[in-house]
């Protein structure tokens, strides 16, 4: 089939009001940014209170359907075709051509719904669904009409210009179009969990920001590739990533010379939240996001998050906190992370981490363990931050 324009679909109830234009804006320009990737020319507007993307050349239909599937706000995707306004029997003619083309199979019900937006056509809505009702029976006796619940819902919608002719809907992945939420830091690594989080947390519209702490020479240029890979795939639902590589191997030295080995991990994910917490200020971010998910390993008991959570006063999102890891690992393939995760490569946690790490860490004895670090620490914490290398992943 030759669709000419795609008409875009998306929930009505989070845009009543003001919000409304702000919403749609938000969706053509991250329709715009995933139509930039496709081979061909796309012309996106908003018109009559609804998003249409018109083809201006030709295109490769999967291609698009792709690309708009990765834009959130999107709830549907409908292929458009369209005809000129030849009278009515041209109309019928189109509109069987049509059915044929996109349902070999006949055995089904169906309802044609009119909608008249040139008032002056010579024959109003119920009319038109009517008699093309009748036609379409006439064509194939085995197609049945439904009008609570057809198979197939048939609309011709009469513009000005073009009769337009569409009947599927292409579900769309929801959500909230970036750029409507506001900013947040991602806590980037290379593992399974943290791109899946900065996925669910762009899909409330939320632009990304992120963060990924390497620790050369104990982490190498492939373990730091394997993220950028990572962001990679993740702009392509959130638009263009700004990561921040942060060297932390200093600061991790440093702890492990001065502080139990068996707190190392949960006071250097304290220094990863403050720095994280210190980049997003800087950046607009007003929140940052982390992978954890509740009883995964050691550093993510309830005691640990809170022992982590302490040194922040922004927000922390951890949208995975409640899912099991089948759950997550279903999520990473769908979004396609899930072959890039699992690559292995070392990560700097896995380096310095104790045989038996606290469960149950103290907030107390860990900041006690802290001021081990004194000032040295702040000294290689502005250098870990003023050393940042950041790098544009769209
Ligand atoms: P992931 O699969 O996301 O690596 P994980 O199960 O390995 O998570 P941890 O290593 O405890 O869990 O890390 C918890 C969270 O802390 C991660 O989801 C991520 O948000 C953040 N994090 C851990 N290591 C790094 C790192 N090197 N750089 C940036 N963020 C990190
Ligand atoms: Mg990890």
């Amino acid at each position: 089939m030759n669709y000419t324009s795609f008409l875009i679909k998306y929930a009505e109830i989070a845009i009543k009001g003001k919000n409304r234009y702000m919403f749609e804006d938000a969706l053509v320009r991250q329709i715009n940014f995933a139509l930039k990737k496709v081979q061909g020319e796309f012309s996106v507007g908003k018109t009559q209170g609804r998003v249409n993307i018109e083809c201006m050349s030709d295109y490769d239909y999967d291609e698009v359907v792709s690309a708009l599937s990765c834009v959130f706000g999107i709830t549907g995707i409908c292929p458009v075709v369209h005809v000129e306004d030849e009278g009515f029997d041209k109309l019928a003619e189109d509109v069987i051509k049509y059915i044929d083309e996109e349902y070999p199979d006949k055995n089904r019900t169906f309802k044609v719904n009119c909608r008249r937006a040139r008032k002056n056509y010579p024959m109003d809505s119920q009319e038109v669904n009517m008699e093309m009702g009748s036609r379409i029976l006439d064509a194939w006796p085995e197609m049945k009409v439904d009008v609570h619940n057809p198979d197939i819902l048939l609309t011709i919608e009469i513009r000005d210009d073009k009769i337009y002719i569409y009947s599927k809907i292409i579900p769309g992945p929801g959500g909230m179009p970036v750029g409507t939420g506001g900013k947040s830091m991602l806590l980037l690594s290379g593992g399974i969990d943290s791109p899946v989080a900065g996925y669910m947390i762009a899909k409330r519209g939320v632009k990304l920001e992120a963060v990924y702490f390497h620790a050369p020479p104990y982490t190498s240029e492939r373990a730091k590739q394997k993220v950028v890979d990572l962001a990679r795939y993740v702009s392509k639902y959130a638009g263009p990533v700004r990561l921040h590589v942060i060297n932390f191997t200093d600061i991790q030295l440093e702890i492990y010379e001065k502080c139990p080995h068996d707190e190392l991990t949960i006071i250097m994910r304290r220094y990863m939240m403050r720095i994280a917490e210190h980049l997003a200020k800087e950046n607009g971010c007003l929140s940052l996001i982390t992978g954890e998910s509740l009883g995964q390993v050691a550093s993510q008991t309830m005691q640990s998050l809170a022992a982590t959570n302490e040194v922040c006063t922004m927000p922390v999102f951890r949208p995975l906190i409640g899912f099991d890891k089948n759950e997550i690992i279903k999520i990473s393939e769908k979004i396609d992370t899930y072959e890039t995760s699992i690559l292995p490569f070392e990560d700097c946690c896995t380096i310095f981490v104790a045989k038996h790490p606290v469960t149950k860490p103290n907030v107390n004895i860990i900041k006690r363990s802290e001021t081990n670090l004194s000032e040295t620490i702040d000294e290689l914490f502005k250098k870990a931050v003023e050393t940042d290398e950041v790098i544009v992943v769209s």
